[in-house]
């Protein structure tokens, strides 16, 4: 099977069919995203327990790519320790900005490798990671909630 294919079919998948969408209410640390170039927006709630992300949910309205990156990436953080989780999310900028091929310990993720070719989707791939890290952060500071701008 053409890897290229697979990955074009997964981010379709999880376009077409988002995992995790909606709204923990409560929360233990929330976050928005907004991509301004491509108009992409995300909401993320999360639940952490004992240093792990029990449960994450996201909301938003963006181009397939966004929205595919925030449904995978749901998928793997879910039930990971937030340091397991940092590292996760350098690989995974290593892989949508560098020339890295992406690590196996990657695994779907490395769908979104091929947005690299494409500067101007590398912000749309990597709008939920950035939002992601800005309610971890944000968590030890208060319970309002965190707002990021790829700009
Ligand atoms: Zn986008």
């Amino acid at each position: 099977m053409d890897l290229k294919d697979l990955y074009r079919d997964v981010i379709l998948d999880h376009n077409k069919h988002p995992r995790n969408v909606g709204r923990l209410c409560p929360c233990d640390t929330s976050a928005e995203g907004h991509n301004p170039l491509c108009g992409d927006r995300l909401s993320l709630t999360l639940r952490i327990e004992a240093e792990r992300i029990a449960d994450i949910r996201f909301e938003g309205k963006g181009c397939a790519i966004s929205t595919a990156s925030a449904s995978l990436m749901c998928e793997a953080v879910k039930g990971h320790s937030i340091d397991e989780v940092d590292a996760l999310r350098t690989n995974v900028h290593r892989m949508l900005t560098g020339a890295e091929e992406p690590p196996p310990a990657i695994g779907k993720l490395a769908a979104l490798a091929g947005v690299r070719e494409y500067p101007a989707r590398v912000k749309c791939a990597s709008l939920a990671w950035h939002t992601l890290q800005a309610a971890l952060q944000h968590r030890a500071v208060d319970s309002s909630t965190a707002t990021v701008s790829t700009e």
